[in-house]
């Protein structure tokens, strides 16, 4: 495992980056993403970044974000070394990893207590609140200048991971990184503006439908939602906009794991899993073959249902919460 400070040394000694974030890309994907390409910009450096589904409406007013380029138009051969920013396996860049040529060495930079380690140099930080708050630390120990562009990135980054500074992973060193950001040129009501205020009416409507099926297991300790495709080819709306909804599973009182059941355009069904509790979502995730936070995490069946989906994943959730299932 690399320090900070070590992988400011790695990365001078290469002249051209991809740069690579995970699919279905959040404020913290494309924010440090964006951050890193910046900054080694500033330092004269080739940068190219990419990730599989493309950068999000709302969050393309990132700087920078306008040169994320489609996974199929990344040029081969025009790099010497590949940055995976916030992705805790290689399966989170499905798309793009395929393309990386073989003894290629690979950055992992991540805060995902999940992260497999897959990286020829790896900077996995769990206590960092986000992706973006390990790249300012890299950013400062390159001597790079944080100008507004980067701050906007680096904050937008840090905000949307820590639910704007409220989130339990946010700690003393988030806010003041936070602040210096901010100073630096970040404005956050403007950013949370563009970030969580600029939804389609349709996807408002569908958060409508989706309320209308939250339910609670017999314990009340679990809440879930479910999400159909069908609904979602109606308003025509992509899987990017039911982001966040399943934090509303998590706002019912006496609830300790918020379950979201999705039925994704893939075939798969997704499940975005939140937790208010001692349950470490995370980790239950990961037994499913998915990952993330003790906090926010998710993962993709194979299941024929959203039916099959809840059997299996209700069976782990009351195993590990101690609960006699129905
Ligand atoms: P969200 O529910 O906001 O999409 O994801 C919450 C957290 O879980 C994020 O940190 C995200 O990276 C992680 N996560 C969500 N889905 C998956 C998945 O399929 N695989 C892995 N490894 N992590 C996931
Ligand atoms: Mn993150």
């Amino acid at each position: 495992m690399e320090s900070h400070q070590e992988i400011a040394g790695i990365l001078l000694r290469y002249h051209r980056f991809l740069i690579v974030t995970h699919v279905m890309p959040d404020g913290d994907a494309i924010g440090s993403m964006s951050g890193l390409g910046l900054g080694l910009q500033k330092k004269g450096r080739q940068v190219i970044m990419t990730c599989p589904g493309g950068v999000p409406e709302n969050l393309q007013f990132i700087p920078g974000s306008d040169q994320v380029v489609a996974p199929e138009e990344v040029p081969s051969g025009n790099y010497d070394v590949v940055v995976v920013l916030d992705s805790s396996d290689l399966g989170r860049i499905e798309g793009v990893y395929e393309k990386i040529p073989p003894g290629m060495p690979i950055i992992n930079i991540d805060h995902h207590a999940t992260n497999k380690g897959y990286g020829t140099y790896n900077y996995v930080d769990s206590a960092s609140a986000a992706t973006g708050e390990q790249v300012y630390r890299i950013l400062i120990a390159m001597d790079v200048r944080v100008d507004p562009s980067i701050a906007i990135c680096l904050f937008t980054a840090i905000a949307t991971d820590t639910g704007f500074f409220r989130f339990s992973n946010t700690t003393p060193t988030t806010l003041r990184i936070g602040a210096r950001l901010v100073e630096r040129g970040a404005d956050p009501s403007g950013i949370s503006e563009q970030v969580y205020e600029a939804r389609s009416l349709e996807s408002l409507k569908m958060l409508g439908r989706v309320l209308d099926t939250l339910q609670l297991d017999k314990s009340g300790k679990i809440a879930w939602m479910e999400v159909y495709g069908e609904w979602m080819s109606e308003l025509s709306l992509d899987e990017g906009q039911t982001e966040g909804f399943v934090n509303y599973a998590r706002m019912v009182k006496g609830v300790e794991v918020a379950l979201i059941f999705r039925e994704s355009a893939d075939g798969r069904i997704r499940i975005g899993m939140r937790s208010k509790g001692d349950v470490d979502v995370g980790a239950l995730a990961e037994t499913l073959g998915g990952g993330g936070h003790a906090r926010a995490a998710g993962c993709s069946l194979d299941s024929q249902s959203i039916s099959e989906a809840k059997e299996l994943v209700f069976g782990k959730v009351y195993e590990i919460m101690g609960l006699a299932g129905d």
